[in-house]
This record gives structure tokens, C-alpha cells and sequence, in this order.
């Protein structure tokens, strides 16, 4: 019942602290409720020069891959987990990342029994394309499967989260066939939005746009908070967008919540995010887009707010 994402821009992480960012923002959501949890991290840096084209055809070739953690039980279980398969797996928790983007998730399970498939990250599939992790309730998720079967998807999990990623997939796919092969991420996530009927807060990480997030709620709470690095400007308590306008480049850690109380101990730059909101993280920048709902003919993105760089 708690969603969690931290993305460092142009300041060095090793992947150990990345870790430890994710794992104590859990600790601090677990008050929430859980029976499960588990996180997205990438398994290299990716090069922030050299994107990978969005019209890769080979996608399962796509650098980076983002690694998959899931476990039943508290946030404790999780940690232990993810270290043991580390040391398996010999994953260097000393390998540096200058931007990376990971999620995570506490779940409080309301479709699927607790176990590790149900929880999330949930995927679009083989690949790990798309990834999202979710609060609340998607309450037309049935109608969703069936088109997506129908479209030959193959689901893994009982939950109803588990058709977002993978529409998410359809709707990527469904503009690079038709040739457009400039969507952007958050593009293809108000075309997801226009699909889900219910209650949700969700984050969205993904192959196609490396180092990039989006998020968006509607009746889930989300909150985005803001770090400039080496700057003494992390200390007001207001939020203005001004705020937020600092050089091109500027180092800087982006985080997302499902409470405040996960991010405070990072900054106090924080924003609560209104439904129908929908937040880019992108090379450093956050720009805030608000989906606007048009009667059947879906929606629209318009933009209320752009904090470049
Ligand atoms: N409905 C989703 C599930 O059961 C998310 C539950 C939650 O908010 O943790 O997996």
C-alpha cells in the first residue's frame, strides 16, 4: 500500500546506496499496510549521451535491464532477498550510477493472494519493457485482460495492476507500427490513463525511455519531493515552481512517495500532487502535465507547471 521511487541526476550513487534510498523509503511507507514488496533497479549504467532509440526493433536487447526483486512478507524479507541474490548473482554493489531511476512498492494485496508474482513491480512481460508500480484499485482490470489476451499478452499474476504495464506495452507498440516513433513516455501513459477506471497512484519505469519516471494518481495520495545537491537551497518550507529553476545540468535526487514521511529525511522541497496530475521526470527536469478528460473521445495532456533542470 505504499509506492516509493528515487532518481539521482548527475551525482554519483553507487548502486548500494541506491538500495538502502529504496529499502528505508519502505520502511517508512510500512506503516501502510503490507504483505509483500519489491523494487526495479537497473543491472548497468546506461549512457545519458546515447539513449537508446525508441524504435529499437530488438527491445530485449535494450540496455539497460532493469532488475526485477519481489518477496512475500515485510520489508525485512525483501532486503534480505535482494542481498542474497546479489552476492548469487555477483551484482557489484559498488558499480556507480551518475542518473538512475528505481521504484519500489509495499503491497497491500487486494486482487491475488500475497505471493511473489502478485507483488509488484508488475511487468509488461519477457523483457521487462515496462514497469509499474501501484496504489490502489483498478476496477475495469477484467475488461482490460480480456483485450489484452485477445492481443496476445499472457498474464502471470492475479492482480489487477498487471494490465497497466502491459498496456502500456500495447499502446508503445501500437505507435511504433503505425511509424511513430517519437511518442514520448508520457504520451504513452495518458493513453494508459484513458483505459483505468478506479483508484490509483502509479509509478511507470521503462526500457524505452532510460532514466526516466513518470507518475500519476487519481484518489491515491502521490507527493513529489525535490534535492538539489550541494545547494543550501533544501531547507524552505515552501514550494514555489521558482524553487525549483536551477542551471542546466544541475546535480540533483527526485523523489516520489506515497507519503511525505519517506522523502523529509531527504528534503523538504515537497509537492503534493493532485489527481489527474501526471509527473516526467526527465534528464533532470520535472515537468507537471494535468490529463484532461474530453468525454469519450479520451484525453488530453496539458501542462500547469515545468521545472526545467
Ligand atoms: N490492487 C493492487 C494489488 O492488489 C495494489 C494493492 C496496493 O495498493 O498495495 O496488487
Amino acid at each position: 500500500c505504499g509506492i516509493f521511487a528515487y532518481l539521482n541526476y548527475n551525482v554519483n550513487r553507487e548502486r548500494r546506496y541506491i538500495l538502502q534510498v529504496l529499502f528505508n523509503g519502505l520502511r517508512r511507507l510500512e506503516y501502510r499496510g503490507y504483505d509483500s514488496a519489491g523494487i526495479s533497479i537497473d543491472d548497468s549504467p546506461s549512457d545519458p549521451n546515447n539513449p537508446q532509440s525508441s524504435s529499437d526493433s530488438l527491445s530485449l536487447l535494450l540496455s539497460p535491464q532493469h532488475l526485477v526483486f519481489r518477496q512475500e512478507g515485510n520489508i525485512e524479507s525483501l532486503v534480505k532477498s535482494v542481498y542474497q541474490e546479489v552476492a548469487e548473482t555477483e551484482l557489484n554493489l559498488e558499480e556507480s550510477f551518475s542518473v538512475h531511476a528505481g521504484i519500489a512498492h509495499t503491497r497491500w494485496a487486494t486482487h491475488g493472494e500475497p505471493a511473489p508474482r502478485n507483488s509488484h513491480p508488475q511487468t509488461s512481460g519477457p523483457g521487462n519493457e515496462f514497469l509499474v508500480v501501484h496504489n490502489g484499485v483498478i476496477t475495469n482490470y477484467q475488461v482490460l485482460k480480456q483485450t489484452l489476451v485477445r492481443h496476445g499478452f499472457t498474464f502471470e499474476s492475479d492482480t489487477d495492476t498487471e494490465v497497466i504495464p502491459k498496456l502500456a506495452k500495447y499502446v508503445f507498440d501500437q505507435a511504433n507500427e503505425e511509424g511513430d516513433q517519437t511518442v514520448t513516455f508520457s504520451q504513452v501513459v495518458l493513453e494508459v490513463m484513458r483505459h483505468l477506471e478506479g483508484a490509483y497512484a502509479l509509478i511507470f519505469k521503462s526500457r524505452h525511455y532510460p532514466n526516466e519516471l513518470i507518475a500519476c494518481k487519481r484518489g491515491s495520495p502521490l507527493i513529489l519531493g525535490v534535492k538539489e545537491i550541494s545547494e543550501d537551497s533544501n531547507h524552505g518550507s515552501a514550494f514555489h515552481d521558482d524553487n525549483f529553476l536551477s542551471k542546466n545540468g544541475h546535480p540533483k535526487e527526485l523523489f516520489l512517495s506515497s507519503d511525505a514521511n519517506a522523502v523529509v529525511e531527504h528534503t523538504k522541497k515537497v509537492l503534493v500532487i493532485e489527481d489527474g496530475e501526471v509527473v516526467h521526470l526527465k534528464d533532470g527536469g520535472v515537468s507537471i502535465l494535468k490529463f484532461e478528460e474530453k468525454g469519450k473521445q479520451g484525453g488530453s495532456l496539458s501542462r500547469v507547471a515545468s521545472i526545467q533542470r
